[in-house]
């Protein structure tokens, strides 16, 4: 009988899971590592002889999406993009690097092109944002306000070149563990103090895990065996009580209450 569904099984252990890794997302994030390295580590050697084998450049790399030819690893690779991107981030400095409507800098996830209400101009689709800066430092609206039917924002310019980061992480670095977490959908916030207390219990690793069971409410009672269609009634063999749910069995029922009032001082438990 399988207690608790797979995908809470897969949870990190502090939000109730038991830890277990999704294989499957595991190779996504991965492969996630590997472009995000092409990206930002250009001068690598793995990362020239990939761009040399399918001769690309750094300007053209962005846009490889699915290709019919190449290794079984450059098409997955390539077919992870679209979740990389929406982790990519800049910090626009003098706006030299980033492309105006086909890098995420402007609106969540989401590059400009995506609020473009017509096709946009062949002159401008790999321009970076320089491009559409005054002299002054303000937008050049007139070379984009009839295409885009959002406002951005003003932008405060600097010297330096622009960063990329992942959005993903505290320090803007990529790890494979924030890449699974973002796939799996999870967040270290949903982190519960209960989970916590149960694998910081100091004692023997089946107490604890007899304690994850009980803190999903997957004790094997005749409550839960009932809820499966296991067993015809509810009713508690010990003391025949009408339920024996978790908390029946673990503290209500007559022979439980014994060994917990046992274990009180003589002066609690008058
Ligand atoms: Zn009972």
């Amino acid at each position: 009988m399988s207690l608790v569904q797979w995908d809470h099984i897969c949870q990190p252990k502090l939000c109730g899971g038991l830890g277990l890794k999704n294989l499957s997302l595991i190779n996504e994030a991965l492969l996630m590592k590997i472009r995000w390295g092409l990206i930002s580590s250009p001068n690598s050697l793995w990362v020239q002889v990939l761009l040399s084998k399918y001769t690309l450049n750094h300007t053209s790399l962005p846009n490889v999406l699915l290709m019919k030819y190449g290794s079984y690893m450059w098409k997955a690779v390539a077919g992870i993009w679209p979740e990389v991107l929406k982790g990519i981030k800049w910090d626009i400095g003098n706006g030299n690097k980033v492309r105006f409507w086909w890098d995420n800098w402007a609106i969540e996830e989401y590059p400009l092109h995506a609020f473009a209400s017509q096709p946009i101009p062949l002159e401008q689709v790999n321009e970076c944002i320089a491009r559409f800066i005054t002299d002054e430092g303000a937008w050049n609206w007139r070379l984009f306000a009839n295409f885009l039917i959002v406002a951005i924002k003003p932008l405060n310019m600097s010297d330096e070149d622009d960063q990329m980061y992942w959005a993903y992480s505290k320090s803007g670095g990529f790890t494979t563990k924030s890449a699974y977490l973002a796939l799996s959908k999870m967040t270290i916030n949903d982190e519960d103090s209960f989970w916590s207390f149960v694998w910081h219990w100091r004692g023997p690793q089946r107490i604890r895990t007899f304690l994850w069971v009980v803190g999903q409410n997957r004790l094997k009672t005749k409550a839960e065996l009932f809820r499966r269609h296991i067993g015809a009634d509810m009713r508690c063999a010990r003391c025949g009580c009408l339920i024996e749910n978790t908390l029946h069995a673990l503290r209500d029922c007559p022979g439980a209450k014994d060994v917990w009032l046992a274990l009180l001082p003589f002066e609690i438990r008058q």
